[in-house]
């Protein structure tokens, strides 16, 4: 099994290999400042009792409080979760945001629970944990299979013990209890603000073919928005399959379909193919959107697409990143394109602790000009170093780290 921890500190070591930074710097990265294990008793509906296994990593904290998901997954290890706490201080530095990175889990599968279950290890989650949230130490946020709801129950859980109630202390929040206008697309957003700024520099048509892995909270908007920007989706997927039309999708029926089946698979006038086939359709642009190692040494060879933009974290490994750069093929990395998510979290911390709410377009502009900086820096690094788009952006978050860490 690929552990993404130490994929993550291949990572930090390649770039570092291209531009120098302080031994220390590098040394005080390879481990997370703290990471915690907690067992969390949850009593089921039927009235027995269940451990559940929880995790937070607080990786780094130079250059604001921790900020990162909580992933619920029965594959969801104490590796993976020290990889994206990793990989969030490095896109909280790209994204150039006061943050710092961590990143949380559980090991469950949320789909074998009630919804009282779930409610009952989310808050017990945060009973374990609440001596180091909060929101001027760490702000958790949603990743995989954690919803607004979720993080509706940890809020209100972490008020119920300290008596704060800003809501600062965790984002993607319903908008009714301190969300952001925006949250909800604002990882898609932030890639396709990424995309536009990079899309001709990458050689790419103005109307591309997009294949998208990952029918969730990021890839689903992403189906949607590239769809909506006149480009065509042909291809999409979730865990049980994959669906393909040649003459794209009509994602707002795929989201029907999915609503009223549970998966994308099997639906009417397109074509059902497994995850690895769809990672190898011929297109222009491929966008993973569901878990880590997913373009790996062992698939790399069947990959056709001319450029890669990572929505989901993790999931091209090193050796896989080798191949595609030397076969041209561009990897836009996590830590830029899917920033977006991050960004928009910190726009609702920020609201928050200031009583505000901003409209939609107040969070998309900011975002905007944020990302076309960032992506435009990254790609002139890159050219400058003769190196990838990830090493760039790894370069670009250490530079901002060792001045955040010298002072
Ligand atoms: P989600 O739970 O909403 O969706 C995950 C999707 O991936 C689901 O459609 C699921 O069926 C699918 N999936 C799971 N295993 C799969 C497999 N083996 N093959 C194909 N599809 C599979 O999660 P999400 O929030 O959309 O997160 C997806 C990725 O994006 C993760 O890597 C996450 O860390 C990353 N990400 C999410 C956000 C965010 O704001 N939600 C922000 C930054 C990065």
């Amino acid at each position: 099994m690929i552990n993404p921890f130490e994929n993550a500190l291949l990572q930090l070591s390649r770039a570092n290999a291209v531009k120098s930074f302080p031994v220390e710097l590098i040394e005080r990265l390879k481990v997370p400042n703290r990471e915690i294990r907690v067992s969390i008793p949850v009593r089921m509906d039927d009235g027995t009792l269940r451990i559940f296994e929880g995790y937070r990593v607080e990786h780094n904290n130079a250059r604001g409080p921790y900020k990162g998901g909580i992933r619920y997954h029965q594959d969801t290890d104490i590796n993976e979760v020290k990889a994206l706490a990793l990989w969030m201080t490095m896109k909280c530095a790209v994204a150039n945001i006061p943050m710092g990175g961590g990143k949380g889990g559980v090991t469950v599968n949320p789909k074998t629970l009630s919804k009282g279950e779930l409610e009952r290890l989310s808050r017990g989650w945060v009973r374990a944990l609440s001596e180091i949230l909060g929101p001027r130490k760490d702000v958790p946020a949603p990743d995989v299979n954690t919803t607004p709801e979720i993080m509706d129950w940890m809020s209100d859980e972490f008020g119920k013990i300290t008596g704060d109630t800003s809501g600062a202390m965790i984002t993607g929040k319903p908008l009714a209890n301190g969300g952001s206008e925006g949250r909800g697309t604002a990882t898609a957003q932030g890639g396709f603000f990424v995309f536009s700024a990079l899309r001709e520099k990458l050689g790419l048509p103005e109307s591309c073919r997009v294949v998208v892995q990952g029918f969730g909270n990021a890839g689903d908007h992403a189906a949607d928005l590239w769809t909506k920007a006149g480009h065509k989706v042909i291809a999409v997927s979730d865990s049980k399959g994959a669906i393909v039309r040649e003459e794209g999708l009509d994602i707002d029926a795929v989201t029907a379909h999915k609503k009223a089946t549970g998966s994308v698979t099997g639906m009417e006038g397109t074509r059902t193919i497994s995850n690895e086939e769809l990672l190898a359709l011929e297109c222009d642009l491929l966008i993973p959107a569901a878990l880590e190692n997913q373009i790996r040494a062992d698939n790399v060879a069947t990959i056709r697409a001319k450029v890669i933009m990572e929505l989901a974290n993790g999931p091209t490994t090193p050796e896989a990143d080798d191949a595609l750069f030397a076969r041209g093929v561009h990897v836009v990395p996590d830590i830029l394109f899917n920033s977006g998510g991050v960004t928009v979290s910190t726009f609702e911390w920020e609201q928050n602790l200031k009583g505000e709410h901003w409209t939609e377009a107040e969070v998309f502009d900011k975002l905007k000009t944020m990302l076309e900086r960032e992506a435009n820096n990254i790609y002139d690094t890159a050219q400058m170093f003769h190196t990838d788009l990830r090493r760039a952006a790894f370069i670009t978050a250490l530079g901002r780290l060792e001045e955040a860490m010298k002072s």
